[in-house]
């Protein structure tokens, strides 16, 4: 990036960051090199090493350019990618933790987080723990001699409450523990993960930074003290991503602020429409005050997404729900979020969660709110939640 004197806008860092134009012809945007042998032109340089590149796997222009974007981006000591956002969570657990080791895990996460840590990292002799996401420095007492690592995740999936980060990362410094957040919702953009002490930061490329439900990527961002572990948990493994992913996150990041200030001012008119909606009991959306640990997100986010759940009347069956849902004709029910396409699906957390109860009171649905026009996509909700509460009223 050039430096211009003045500190440089969110905008400005978006257009630049990872641009390398002097290395191709001029052409603005890094090409999509697809390779795995890089050619020597003799012995020595071979036998030493000596070249820019070496080899597919310890990375292309077109890796190094998101990659070195990230880091700036996420003003972290360096950044290593996935070929998802999952994978970016394995990566990095598996750069924090060892045989032997207690992991510490909020019971609001995303779920295929804590499948991974049963089916993969209990094999490997590592324990975890779930705890309350409300809790902050109390979660000292949970704190055992072999904990090494807490993982955080704020807001957490499908149920939004705002975890007290500043809180937990000084217990963990206190405590020499590694911390690990998925901030997957919020983006650098809306939360400095780093800057509120967390070690590593990952994000599931997949959602906003993609932004059209077409690529698969996950990036995990470290600061000086992990940066080393990351890079060799990762070099030994080597699960990149594909180039043509890393050039579809590259463009996607070029418009990352502008859509998500179009994800948040639609997402809160959104969520204040719900709230008068007969039919809806709670929204739990973090700049709601209804939403669990929302004077932490009003403390430490400078913004909110376009992702939030509700919790309807109990007064609806299964079967209500499916007559609402299944002809709604903008929104749809799929997985993920993020992309430019309105989404609804319903969830359940009660039969997994471990650490606290979760008792809503009523059916819950996440919205996920795309670029469609607001008008359509309250009408379509409207339609839908008459055929909800049909021969209830
Ligand atoms: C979607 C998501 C992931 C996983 O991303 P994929 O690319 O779908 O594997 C991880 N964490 C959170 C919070 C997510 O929402």
């Amino acid at each position: 990036m050039k430096h211009t004197g003045h500190p440089i806008g969110i905008g400005t860092q978006l257009a630049q960051l990872g641009r390398t134009s002097d290395a191709h012809y001029g052409f603005v945007n890094t090409p999509v090199y697809r390779g795995s042998t890089v050619l020597f032109k003799t012995l020595d340089d071979l036998e030493n090493h000596r070249a820019r590149y070496t080899y597919g796997t310890a990375g292309t222009p077109t890796i190094e350019s998101l990659e070195s974007a990230w880091t700036a981006l996420t003003a972290a000591a360096g950044t290593a990618l996935s070929p998802s956002g999952l994978g970016a969570v394995a990566l990095a657990l598996l750069s924090a933790l060892k045989s032997g080791d207690h992991l510490l895990v909020p019971d609001s996460v995303y779920l295929p987080t804590r499948h991974l840590c049963a089916n993969l990292l209990e094999r490997f002799g590592i324990e975890t723990s779930y705890y309350d996401p409300l809790l902050g420095a109390g979660l000292e007492a949970l704190i055992r001699p072999n904990t090494s690592t807490i993982f955080l995740e704020s807001p957490g999936s499908q149920t939004f409450e705002v975890q007290d980060v500043p809180a937990i990362t000084a217990l963990a410094r206190r405590h020499e523990l590694t911390t690990i957040i998925d901030n997957t919702w919020a983006t650098p953009l809306f939360f400095h993960a780093h800057g509120h002490g967390c070690d590593l930061a990952v994000e599931a490329g997949t959602k906003y930074l993609g932004g059209h439900s077409d690529i698969l990527l996950g990036l995990v961002s470290a600061n000086a003290r992990l940066w080393p572990a990351l890079k060799r948990t990762y070099q030994s493994m080597a699960m990149l991503p594909g180039a043509e992913d890393c050039a579809l996150a590259l463009r996607g990041m070029r418009t990352l602020h502008i859509r998500l200030q179009e994800a948040e001012r639609r997402g809160l008119e959104m969520a204040a429409w719900l709230r008068g909606r007969p039919e809806v009991m709670t929204v739990l959306h973090p700049a709601f005050e209804s939403c669990p640990g929302h004077a932490f997100w009003r403390r430490d986010f400078t913004g909110s997404t376009g992702v939030f759940s509700i919790v309807l009347r109990p007064l609806f069956t299964r079967e209500d729900l499916a007559r609402m849902l299944d002809p709604l004709s903008i929104f749809a029910m799929g997985y993920s979020w993020g992309g430019f396409e309105s989404l609804i699906i319903p969830f359940d957390c009660r039969s997994y969660r471990t650490a606290t109860a979760w008792n809503p009171g009523g059916l819950t649905l996440r919205l996920q709110i795309g670029l469609e026009d607001l008008d359509d996509l309250k009408a379509d909700l409207r339609a839908g939640f008459e055929r909800l509460s049909a021969g209830k009223r």
